[in-house]
């Protein structure tokens, strides 16, 4: 289980990311506290996986494509909510936060909530409105693929 001082220094961090990019020093801090998710996370950012969907309403969530080769870019896609409120955790739809974050509690977040946390405070989610398909999704969406192995 993480320790609470290692939720709210993750927290710190995070908060503490301007939009023109990350220090050194950052890196190094946000390793210490994210380990491998952290580098998973800059990779889908660097990649332009991490998609920011804008409703006609103003609201908006994320999508960030998985798959570990670039052809699978868009065979895996998990919806986020970096932070539903904020007495609620976020959420992720992928495989990796059910068990890493929710059950064995081993991990702050997945790869793909860090890397909708880090693309806010860098300015680096790719935004594109929400078409009515999007947004129908969020509320049925489409059963897992059972071949999907890869977050
Ligand atoms: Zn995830």
């Amino acid at each position: 289980m993480p320790h609470l001082e290692m939720i709210k220094m993750g927290e710190s961090l995070l908060d503490s990311i301007e939009p023109g990019g990350l220090s050194e020093q950052q890196i190094h801090s946000l390793h210490l506290v994210f380990q491998n998710t952290l580098v998973a996370a800059l990779d889908a950012l660097d990649k332009g996986r991490v998609i920011k969907l804008v409703t006609p309403y103003g609201r908006h969530f994320y999508r960030v494509y998985g798959g570990k080769e670039a052809k699978d870019k868009y065979k895996y896609v998990y919806t986020v909510h970096p932070q539903l409120m904020s007495t609620f955790p976020p959420s992720c739809t992928c495989p990796s936060f059910a068990y890493s974050v929710l059950l064995s509690d081993t991990h702050l977040m997945c790869k793909h909530v860090l890397a909708v946390r880090l693309g806010e405070r860098l300015n680096k989610c790719i935004i594109q409105p929400a078409s009515d398909d999007d947004i129908a999704e969020l509320c049925f969406p489409p059963p897992p693929d059972p071949s999907s192995k890869a977050t």
